[in-house]
């Protein structure tokens, strides 16, 4: 497809922050978001990611805080977050600071993902809602990319397709890792040296 085709290359950095209640064998992570998206975007884009990462069979729980907000967070909660910012400076969508073990920062780049909706003629909060999920499978499961699918480093016109279609999803191998990886955030962990996952759906 021509819009595809001529896709600028795109660059997001993403900054999650995930909050954990889960009990016993019901994963819960919560999600603290810095942004200044506009509301009705940010909440449709947050629908359609809990959606996404229910089919993965874990709830998400969003907590919404303005950037320029000092939104406290008790210190007691297991959490990551995610920052939304216009610009990253960045060739890319997303980003994670992650181990193999994964993160609990990601950054997007909301300013990409209103030119991917433009050219795609999808919806900004969609498009939001896969890197979303995206990132946030980074945290779970590491710098993990696949060749095609939800976690494809490099989104191509049938993952964008599938994304409209709210049927670009984790795999079931994915979705098990994710499930323990949130139970397993209720738990203390060691340190890891941390490098960062670029994610540039659009990088032609
Ligand atoms: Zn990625």
């Amino acid at each position: 497809m021509r819009w595809f085709q001529n896709v600028p290359a795109l660059l997001l950095a993403l900054s999650t922050s995930l909050v954990c209640s889960s009990v016993a064998d019901d994963p819960v992570l919560s999600v603290i978001v810095y942004t200044g998206v506009a509301p009705d975007t940010l909440v449709r884009a947050e629908v359609d990611g809990s959606r996404i990462l229910e089919r993965a069979g874990v709830r998400l729980e969003w907590r919404n805080c303005r950037s320029d907000d000092p939104c406290p967070i008790p210190v007691s909660l297991v959490h990551v977050s995610v920052r939304i910012v216009n610009y990253t400076g960045r060739d890319g969508l997303g980003c994670s600071s992650v181990t193999r073990a994964g993160g609990t920062d990601a950054v997007v780049g909301f300013e990409n993902v209103q030119r991917l909706a433009a050219v795609s003629g999808m919806p900004a909060s969609q498009i939001l809602a896969g890197v979303l999920a995206h990132e946030i499978g980074h945290l779970m499961l590491g710098p993990l990319h696949t060749g095609s699918g939800l976690m494809h480093g490099n989104w191509d016109v049938h993952d964008l397709e599938r994304l409209g279609q709210r049927q670009l999803k984790f795999d079931p191998g994915q979705s098990t890792r994710i499930q323990a990886a949130v139970l397993a955030r209720c738990r203390p962990r060691a340190p890891e040296d941390r490098s960062l996952v670029a994610f540039a759906p659009h990088r032609h």
